[in-house]
């Protein structure tokens, strides 16, 4: 009976750790998962809330999916900075919902997205939204080039600075490295907070004699309008 009691306790705690490598839990409630740690209930919620924002500052075409704000804010933070590559996903659906949701003609376009310092790049081991790019880039059949727009300044985040330093740090941030003349962009970002990161990338892509551009951030701060 005794004997009967351990193999119980221990057919028990098999099938936990069984649950702890087959399932993964979800980055924001801790709910059980199973193909990426975000659970049905907190993907709906994300899903359900895009708000779909479009505005025409700086003259340039700029598009959202949705504000930065709680489950969204966190799964960024996750993907930038805790190695969280998978989601990704959740940014690449979130852009593809808005081209659908606005109807954005995007024939021959090249995607480009916001380049990272190669600093960054060592200790990330990866440029999260070159991952985004490439799966907006499959899903809606676009070309791709990670290689046309390169960090030149390994700058400090520009929210965190003042309107006259984010000028002076994004001032020769960027290069365009390829030949762009004549070419259509679609340019995507993570989050557009100010602005500055986008309107000097597509200042010095006008520059090169792109045609036309396209912006879409999957996200953006309440602030921007
Ligand atoms: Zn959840």
């Amino acid at each position: 009976m005794k004997d009967y009691k351990y193999i119980m306790k221990f057919l028990a705690f098999l099938s936990h750790l069984l649950d702890y490598i087959y399932y993964r839990k979800c980055y924001i409630c801790s709910e059980k998962c199973l193909d990426i740690s975000l659970c049905e209930y907190c993907s709906d919620k994300i899903f359900s809330n895009l708000s779909f924002l479009k505005s025409n500052k700086f003259g340039l075409e700029i598009y959202s999916g949705a504000i930065y704000e709680t489950e969204l804010l966190k799964i960024i933070r996750a993907l930038k900075y805790h190695k969280k590559a998978e989601f990704e996903k959740i940014l690449a659906d979130i852009i593809i919902k808005t081209v659908k949701n606005f109807d954005i003609k995007l024939d021959n376009f090249i995607i480009c997205p916001v380049p990272i310092h190669q600093n960054r790049m060592k200790k990330r081991k990866y440029n999260h939204m070159e991952l985004v790019a490439n799966s907006v880039g499959k899903a809606l059949n676009l070309e791709v080039k990670n290689d046309i727009l390169k960090r030149l300044k390994d700058t400090e985040p520009l929210y965190k600075l003042s309107i006259p330093e984010r000028k002076k740090a994004i001032d020769g941030a960027f290069e365009v490295s390829k030949e762009i003349k004549g070419g259509k962009i679609l340019l995507l970002d993570d989050i557009i907070t100010s602005g500055t990161t986008v309107k000097e990338l597509s200042k010095i892509m006008l520059k090169k004699g792109a045609e036309k551009i396209v912006i879409i951030s999957a996200t953006r701060a309440k602030s921007f309008i």
